[in-house]
């Protein structure tokens, strides 16, 4: 479902991707590790042309996007269009209620019928445990419940592809559990995820592969407990004795 293929982009004279390719079955949850500045962000931004990189080519889908080829504006919308971003924070509307936020991207960027998309929100709030805070604004939800909401909205672009930066990086730690969860139920059902996480024990029980980046080049990759247990790569290890 994803194919990415010699990624590299830099800011000003500075390399953040040196190269980077990774592909994805359909269902398949990967999640991205490695030290702060070692391009995750970067690199997750660049599969849905919120960064366009200066080479490299993303497939997803039936889409495909060559960096290097100077796309077009409609190419890059086409890329947009098959995944769902979950970000650090939130990024909700700070005026609007939980529904209105998930509504927004089907009406105003999809001109999907209001109602149609109303009704679907409601499902989708009750989704992810928030059945009852469809009428509430962003500040009267826990930061959990906002990133819940965040997830709802993701969803509710019908994408392809969920992508996740972070997404309880910013929480407090008694309401990290409940997004973990959410995100669990979702690879469960057959999600197609790309997660940047500190969270290794989600990582552990989730993921179908890991890629360990380090300084713009994924250093190394594979199943969770070859990477997280027996990493080959000095670099791999002092990481991961840092955040366990
Ligand atoms: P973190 O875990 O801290 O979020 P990261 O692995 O996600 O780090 P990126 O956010 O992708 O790393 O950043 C990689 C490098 O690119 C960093 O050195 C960062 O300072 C730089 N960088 C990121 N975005 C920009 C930008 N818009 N302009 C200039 N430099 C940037």
């Amino acid at each position: 479902l994803l194919e990415v293929t010699g990624l590299r982009a830099s800011f000003g004279d500075t390399p953040v991707l040196r190269g980077i390719s990774l592909s994805a079955e359909p269902g398949a949850v990967t999640v991205l590790i490695g030290p702060s500045g070692s391009g995750k962000t970067t690199f997750l931004r660049s599969l849905n042309a919120l960064e366009t990189p200066q080479s490299g080519v993303v497939r997803i889908g039936d889409t495909t996007v060559d960096y290097g080829a100077h796309p077009a504006r409609r190419q890059l919308a086409a890329l947009r269009a098959h995944s769902g971003m979950v970000f650090q924070a939130h990024h909700l509307f700070p005026h609007r209620t939980a529904l209105e936020n998930v509504i927004e991207g089907p009406v105003h960027a999809q001109h999907r019928p209001r109602a149609d998309a109303e009704r679907e929100a409601r499902d989708l709030l009750a989704r992810v445990g928030l059945a009852d805070c469809g009428d509430r604004r962003p500040a009267e939800l826990s930061g959990g419940q906002q990133q819940r909401v965040g997830i709802a909205r993701a969803l509710a672009l019908h994408p392809e592809l969920l992508l996740f930066d972070e997404p309880t990086s910013a929480l407090d730690p008694e309401t990290v559990g409940e997004v973990l969860q959410v995100m669990r139920d979702l690879a469960a059902e057959g999600w197609t995820m790309v997660v940047v996480t500190h969270e290794i024990a989600f990582a552990r029980e989730v993921a179908d592969q890991v890629a360990f980046l380090d300084g713009g080049v994924i250093l190394e990759q594979g199943p969770p407990d070859r990477i997280l247990t027996r990493p080959r790569e000095v670099r791999t290890r002092q990481f991961l004795r840092r955040v366990l």
